[in-house]
């Protein structure tokens, strides 16, 4: 089975995710790591995006390890955040990446995150939720965690929104068939219960 959670920055994808991963002994797949290890790559010089999402060689779970080498904290700055959305609008990436992650999910139980899996990478999914938050909450959420200002937060949040919504290719929109949960007001126990009840209905009904 696939659970594809889907939705903008800080709206509490990964913590989500993470947690119905575990409460169900799913497989995690964090799909932003994976833009954020090509940014890096290109950040650091030598090979262009697409080069670097064709040869990715990464293991995108709880620990993010870019050719055996740990990144999980290098791809949280600012810096990899904005270039990531950047290489994340070149279509050649895009492909590169989408063919690698339906490979990973096409064996095993997953809960799978990002902006596109259920609209372009899993549009089977058995379970497809949109998870959203008021601009404000989600700057400071993502605030908190980078320990950063939430105005400087807003302001490159609204950059990298703007940029993910209106790409061409696979702009951020919530799947016809998905469920949207606003998370603004809930913690982040009862949105791992809310989606962990979309799963129990989902078995039962098949
Ligand atoms: O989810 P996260 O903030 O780590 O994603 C980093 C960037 O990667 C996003 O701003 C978005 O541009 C891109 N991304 C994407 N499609 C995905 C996951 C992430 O375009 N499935």
């Amino acid at each position: 089975m696939v659970v594809a959670i889907d939705g903008p920055a800080g709206a509490g994808k990964s913590s989500a995710a993470r947690g119905v991963a575990r409460a169900l002994g799913f497989s995690y797949l964090d799909s932003g790591a994976m833009y954020r290890c090509v940014a890096l790559l290109a950040i650091e010089g030598g090979v262009g995006p697409a080069r670097a999402a064709q040869a990715l060689e990464v293991s995108p779970g709880e620990r993010v390890l870019l050719a055996g080498r740990d990144v999980t904290d290098r791809i949280r700055t600012a810096e990899v955040s904005q270039a990531a959305s950047r290489v994340a609008a070149d279509p050649d990436v895009r492909a590169a990446l989408v063919e690698h992650q339906r490979r990973l999910l096409s064996q095993g139980d997953w809960v799978a995150e990002g902006r596109d899996i259920a609209t372009v990478v899993a549009p089977d999914a058995e379970v497809k939720v949109f998870l959203t938050a008021t601009d404000a909450e989600r700057a400071r959420r993502r605030a908190l965690e980078l320990r950063a200002s939430p105005e400087r937060v807003l302001a490159e949040q609204r950059v990298r929104d703007e940029r993910d919504r209106t790409r061409r290719d696979s702009p951020l929109v919530p799947a016809a068939a998905a469920t949207v949960l606003d998370t603004t007001e809930l913690d982040l126990d009862t949105v791992i219960a809310r989606v962990c009840d979309l799963v129990g209905r989902r078995s039962q009904a098949s």
